[in-house]
């Protein structure tokens, strides 16, 4: 529920504010309204993990709802005197040491520093009907819902570069597993191993996914034919959302693996504008929502001390002047 009074207030300056409210977002928050700092959170409301039921692997909260662990993590934020904010940060310029951040609908705000922490898009591939069971009986994590699919018949659909070994880690989790090259080359060493591993090889180009009472129940080939499946395994494209930083000079790169796009930033968060931290997926592509909030929480400690350090610097000069 959007609470109007926390929106920025005209020319108001705060010491961070953090751009999205996932849970790198919010352990940033946390980390910095505990330390006193005044700090606003800005979120589009659009978590990467919305669509699923729950969220899995996470210590002493395993299968929480993620809109419930966000909730909960909003909260502890306000309980500090900590701010979110429901919106999206549509552009950020630096004005001397200050940045300057433009809200969809024109609200502004400014801040000594800039936390981004806006997670990532998956691009699924063009698959009729994919979409619609995303987070659901299609899946990308052995370990976010592997267990969820534990011995059921399992289609892997190659996507990219991960997707044989995405077809070794689900193989783990289930007899059944099947790999749809649709279209993909697939080496003959892995030709091998899934020969060994009793993983059958599909060949052919997918057109659909096939649902029947609100579930999966296979995928179509362009030809018609149809393999029956209890779920969808696919390797999604990673793309970072950070395009509102381009007026500060930073952009997205590859990620090395092929796997998507990435906001770099050094181990403690450090991106190469000074004053600018990332966390969370927009950094981390592979990171779960115990690592990213982990990261937010480093993060935050290490914006705090980079204001602390400034803070003495200019008070040893204003002793010097006195
Ligand atoms: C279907 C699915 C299921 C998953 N299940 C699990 C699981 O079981 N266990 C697990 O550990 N991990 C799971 N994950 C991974 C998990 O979603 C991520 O690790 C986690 O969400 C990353 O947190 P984050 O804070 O970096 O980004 P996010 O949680 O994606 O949060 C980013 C926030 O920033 C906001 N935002 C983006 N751009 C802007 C902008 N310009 N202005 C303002 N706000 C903005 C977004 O709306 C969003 O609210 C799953 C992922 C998917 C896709």
């Amino acid at each position: 529920m959007q609470n109007r009074n926390e929106h920025p207030r005209t020319n108001e300056v705060v010491d961070a504010a953090v751009v999205g409210g996932g849970p790198a977002g919010l352990n940033v928050a946390l980390m910095l309204a505990r330390s006193r700092r005044s700090v606003v959170v800005v979120d589009a409301g659009a978590p990467r993990n919305a669509p699923a039921a729950a969220a899995h692997g996470l210590f002493a909260r395993d299968g929480v709802a993620p809109g419930e662990l966000l909730a909960t993590g909003r909260e502890e934020v306000r309980r500090y005197g900590g701010r979110v904010v429901d919106g999206e940060v549509v552009e950020v310029r630096r004005d001397d040491d200050l940045f300057t951040l433009t809200l969809a609908g024109g609200r502004m705000l400014r801040a000594r520093r800039l936390l981004v922490t806006t997670g990532l898009i998956d691009r699924l591939p063009d698959v009729e009907g994919l979409a619609a069971r995303w987070g659901r009986d299609v899946v990308h994590c052995p370990y976010c819902h592997g267990w969820e699919v534990r011995d059921r018949r399992i289609a892997v659909l190659a996507s990219g570069p991960a997707s044989p070994h995405h077809a070794l880690l689900f193989r783990q989790l289930s007899d059944t597993v099947a790999y749809f090259t649709n279209g993909r080359h697939l080496a003959e060493e892995q030709r091998t191993q899934f020969a060994a591993r009793g993983i059958r090889i599909i060949d052919g180009d997918v057109a659909a996914a096939v649902v029947e009472d609100d579930a999966l129940a296979g995928l179509r080939f362009a030809d018609g034919r149809v393999e029956a499946c209890d779920a969808v395994a696919v390797a999604t494209r990673l793309e970072a959302r950070a395009s509102f930083l381009r007026p500060l000079g930073l952009d997205v790169v590859e990620h090395p693996s092929g796997a998507g796009t990435q906001l770099a930033a050094d181990s403690f968060g450090r991106t190469a504008v000074p004053g600018v931290w990332a966390a969370g997926n927009v950094t981390d592509l592979m990171a779960q929502v115990g690592a990213s909030a982990a990261a937010g929480a480093s993060a935050g400690a290490q914006i705090n001390a980079d204001l602390v350090q400034e803070e003495t610097a200019a008070a040893v000069a204003a002793l010097a002047e006195a």
